[in-house]
């Protein structure tokens, strides 16, 4: 077994942790090694072994040739100190703590007044399926984990929201209910972002929040479904979050549908799941951590974290050496990093970049849409595009906002590429800038018909 490398930061919020361990130190599976210096969550070693060294950044662990299925337990004297001492963070993306997200607000009241848990069931990026997976294989802890989050954040009402595209999915679920008077489900839409939190709300609740509004000004919480397990078993269990469920997907030997594979050990790298998938073809583009919206460019050896969602190998990128090429940033894709990084592995000379103007500028410093997935439509950037001599103009927009821009860009002579095309290519999804909603729920029924569960 390959080491395991711990990242002291395993989300995009908070601060990194501070090891409790040193080199040399035995560990077993589950026991504490890092401890929150901030905003964050405490890190559990997810193999037993020895530290074999500690970077600035991570803690690596030599695994033990026997791995067994014990591990310590975390205590807790409430569900919601056994959450937090669990080190469950969000699982759909940023990895916010997710004691802090349910729990009590600063003067010590209850977080919702009769409010609302929405279980965010939509596995929003294209060609994902271990969300899905998760609930087939065990739909009755997710209703357990619910109840917990429920009674904790003070809602009387856990909605479960899940794309109307996963019946057979739903028809369990409904079974479920049918007993749960509290808890009933949402069905969305299949277009991107639909799990963005505040597309959540609006469609679960019919209310619109700001950019700069929290799911809590709806009286609210949402919280990703491998959340709400990791809840029930930190709190059932008293099981620290040191596994993962990963989607692995694209230019794989043997096949590009969708690998799952689940309880994969926090810190296992890239390179080994793909290996376990099959081994990457010989030609690619890049390796994706994450979706191919949000997600961005890998490495091998890089490890998987907490907040890990799928692992995409994409298509090769074709070569636009010469080429002017301008970008268009939304707020649900890639930030100007990400699609800078993209236009280079294109080798296209950029030329004008814009924003789409719903993407709000927030203070931290990221962009938020202003209503998700409802387009304010795109003329004005692309005759932006076309008077600084772009040739190709590569977005990174909802499926709702491609279409926007393709309505006019290609009229004007330009050449549309969507951020996700060399992942769509790889996964075999239609491209987003060629996209109706009613192929789009075609393909993405083959693509979960598919599943290999591993
Ligand atoms: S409106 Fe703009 S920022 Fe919002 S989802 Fe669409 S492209 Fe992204």
């Amino acid at each position: 077994m390959e080491n395991i490398q711990m990242m002291l930061k395993q989300g995009a919020v908070g601060r990194p942790c501070a090891p409790v361990v040193k080199t040399g130190d035995k560990v077993k599976r589950g026991q504490l090694i890092a401890e929150p210096t901030g905003l964050g969550a405490p890190v559990h070693a997810s193999v037993s072994g020895v530290v074999d060294y500690i970077t600035n950044d991570r803690i690596i662990i030599k695994p033990d040739e026997k791995q067994s299925d014990d591990y310590v337990k975390v205590e807790g004297s409430s569900n919601l100190e056994l959450i937090k001492n669990a080190g469950i963070i969000g699982q759909g993306g940023a990895g916010f703590p997710t004691s802090i997200k349910i729990g009590p607000k600063k003067d010590g009241s209850i977080l919702l007044d009769h409010g609302y848990i929405l279980v965010n069931a939509s596995e929003c990026e294209p060609g994902l399926a271990h969300n899905i997976a998760q609930i087939d294989e065990d739909p009755e802890t997710l209703i357990r984990g619910i109840k917990y989050v429920m009674e904790i954040a003070g809602a009387d009402k856990g909605i479960i929201a899940i794309k109307k595209k996963h019946k057979a999915t739903i028809e369990t679920l409904d079974k479920l209910l049918a007993n749960e008077p509290a808890i009933e489900r949402h069905l969305l839409p299949d277009i991107y972002p639909m799990g963005e939190e505040r597309a959540v709300v609006r469609e679960c609740l019919g209310i619109e929040l700001e950019p700069n509004q929290l799911p809590a000004a709806a009286n609210s919480v949402v919280i990703n479904s491998e959340t709400v397990y990791s809840c029930a078993k930190a709190i059932e269990d008293k099981k620290p979050l040191i596994d993962k469920n990963v989607t692995v997907r694209g230019r794989i030997k043997g096949g590009n549908e969708a690998h799952v594979f689940m309880n994969v050990p926090v810190g296992t790298t890239v390179g080994a799941l793909i290996e376990k998938a099959g081994g990457l073809e010989e030609e690619f583009g890049e390796i994706i951590m994450g979706g191919s919206f949000t997600g961005s460019a890998t490495t091998l050896d890089a490890p998987i974290m907490k907040a890990t969602g799928a692992i995409l190998v994409t298509v090769p990128f074709d070569d636009l050496t010469g080429h002017k090429m301008g970008i268009l940033v939304c707020a649900c894709g890639g930030n100007l990093n990400r699609m800078m990084d993209l236009a280079s592995k294109y080798k296209a000379e950029v030329t004008h970049i814009c924003y789409c103007k719903q993407a709000q500028l927030q203070p931290n410093g990221t962009r938020k849409c202003e209503r998700p997935g409802n387009c304010p439509g795109q003329v004005k950037n692309n005759l932006d595009f076309k008077s600084t001599g772009c040739e190709y103009v590569l977005i990174g927009n909802c499926s709702d906002c491609s279409n926007t821009v393709m309505a006019s860009g290609p009229k004007m002579g330009l050449k549309v590429l969507h951020m996700t095309d060399k992942a769509m290519d790889a996964v075999g999804h239609d491209r987003y800038r060629e996209l109706t909603v009613s192929k789009a729920v075609d393909q993405d029924l083959n693509v979960v018909d598919n599943v290999e569960v591993e």
